[in-house]
């Protein structure tokens, strides 16, 4: 290969010769991309439009040891380095400009061993991927709403979804991992194995190491399942919120019903002079028995006079792909997020003045509701702190046109801001924009200090910081 200029971790640049790559392919089984290869432009695309970023060399790995080639590789050079699961995180941090992305697009198996109730996945898996095989036996493991997510970044961060009142978060039902240290060495970690490490990656993202593969626990779930969406005109909304703040919490686990203000796309089931109208959408799903179900979701069913009611039974891993055409890759996209312990009446206010002028036809805002199992899990048990939160809330802003970046950005960030006071004070993670990056202590609460000690021994240098990071606690001599 030629030489190569490539970014350096104290965002210098250094030049590898021709030969130090030579030598790195020779050991690596995947493929190493730089810009003039055929490939590169796709593999560094990401779900994100608004990243556009130029990684100078992307390993491209097949295997665990490829991961701790590209890693050494890394440490030898000193070079800045990112990692790309599924590549759907809206930060972006799965690319890097002019440094190294660690890519594992290419590590998408999944095998299931049924009389076990165990998935083994690897970091490249969409959730789409997982689905597929774990269906094929009627088991699943909780993962979220979109299927072209990856399982990497998904369960690092926490991961929640439909499920998860029932059967808790991704990260509840991860049973061991294979990571690969900055250092190169590849660990399993599990309740028992490398504990503190395990602790970690249960909601600490990418900051210990690489993920090479995920064991999961999996439950009997469908095939089909009791769901679907209930569609109301967005005037009706102030009324539904009220009453979806009595109803929601009358729900058994097996039961989650989140809701979702936006525009009307061009759904066949909605008649067409809805389209481009604002609409309150209530998607409502029930993972237990079928006439169980209908009765609990009948009051939901009930209210109001709906544009639309498509509830019934449908193939679990369908209803998993049911938002997928929305939220279609390479558009620009900006988030902004909030827990919830309780919805008051003031919330409600700021959240239907801000959904009456959404930006575009793509914005949306939604309020997934959580708790159930997921909230029954010690705060300390897993990174993942925010066990208290009842509901999420997701500023949605999607568009186009480069042209309305500031438009749409700011009227996120005026959601955010006017129902901040109404809201938890706490974040998930995964659903955190780049700009957010000093609220990374707040997303980890009282975990944070165990977190930055437990960076300080796995990745002293900080090696892995393209992400939410953690920065490593400094030694007792080096904070006197
Ligand atoms: C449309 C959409 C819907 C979503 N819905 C949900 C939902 O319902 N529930 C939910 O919980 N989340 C949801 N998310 C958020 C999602 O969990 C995060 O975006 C997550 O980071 C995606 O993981 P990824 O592997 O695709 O992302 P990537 O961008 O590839 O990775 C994100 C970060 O994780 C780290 N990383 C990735 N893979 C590895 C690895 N193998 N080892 C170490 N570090 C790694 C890297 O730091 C990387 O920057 C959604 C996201 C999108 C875009």
């Amino acid at each position: 290969m030629n030489d190569l200029a490539i970014r350096t971790l104290d965002d210098g640049e250094t030049t590898i010769p021709g030969d130090a790559l030579d030598d790195l392919a020779a050991r690596f089984s995947g493929t190493l991309l730089t810009p003039a290869d055929d490939g590169y432009d796709d593999a560094r695309a990401i779900w994100n439009g608004m990243v556009d970023r130029w990684p100078a060399l992307i390993a491209r790995c097949e295997t665990a040891e490829d991961i701790a080639a590209a890693l050494s590789f890394a440490r030898e050079h000193d070079l800045l380095v990112s990692v790309r699961g599924g590549g759907h995180n809206i930060a972006g941090n799965a690319v890097c400009s002019g440094g190294l992305m660690i890519s594992l697009e290419s590590m998408k198996r999944v095998d299931v061993d049924p009389e076990a109730k165990i998935a083994r996945v690897q970091p490249g898996a969409s959730l789409a991927d997982v689905d597929a095989a774990t269906q094929e036996h009627g088991l699943a493991t909780p993962t979220g709403i979109n299927s072209t997510t990856g399982i990497a970044g998904l369960t690092l961060g926490g991961g929640f979804g439909w499920l998860s009142r029932r059967y808790g978060m991704t990260i509840d039902n991860l049973v061991s991992a294979h990571v690969v240290l900055p250092d190169g060495r590849i660990v399993r970690t599990s309740a028992e194995e490398e504990p503190d490490l395990f602790w970690a990656i249960r909601g600490g993202g990418g900051n210990f190491g690489v993920v090479s593969s995920f064991e999961f626990r999996l439950h009997p779930v469908g095939p089909e399942v009791l769901s679907g969406l209930i569609v109301h005109p967005g005037d009706a909304a102030a009324d539904f919120l009220r009453f979806y703040r009595d109803f929601a919490p009358t729900l058994p686990d097996e039961a989650a019903v989140w809701v979702v203000m936006r525009k009307a796309p061009p759904l066949p089931f909605l008649p067409e002079e809805w389209h481009g109208r604002d609409i309150v959408v209530v998607a409502a799903f029930h993972a237990g028995d079928k006439e169980e179900g209908e009765r609990i979701l009948k009051p939901l069913r009930e209210w109001g006079e709906p544009i639309a009611d498509v509830i019934g039974p449908h193939p679990y891993a369908g209803w998993q792909q049911a938002f997928d055409p929305l939220l279609e890759p390479g558009a620009r996209n900006y988030w902004k997020s909030h827990d919830f312990t309780e919805l008051s009446d003031a919330f409600f206010d700021e959240l239907v003045d801000a959904a009456g002028r959404l930006p575009t036809g793509e914005c949306e805002v939604f309020i997934g509701q959580v708790g159930g199992q997921m909230g029954r899990v010690p705060s300390n048990a897993t990174a993942y702190p925010n066990r208290h939160a009842a509901y999420i809330m997701n500023v949605h802003t999607r568009w186009q046109d480069e042209a309305q970046d500031g438009e749409c950005i700011a009227w996120a960030r005026d959601l955010f801001e006017a129902t901040k006071p109404h809201a938890a004070g706490t974040v998930y993670v995964n659903f955190m924009p780049t700009d957010e990056s000093d609220a990374v202590e707040r997303a980890y609460g009282d975990n944070y200090g165990r977190l930055a000690e437990l960076k300080a021994r796995y990745d002293p240098g900080n090696r892995l910081r393209m992400n939410q990071n953690i920065r490593p606690a400094l030694a007792p001599e080096q904070s006197a």
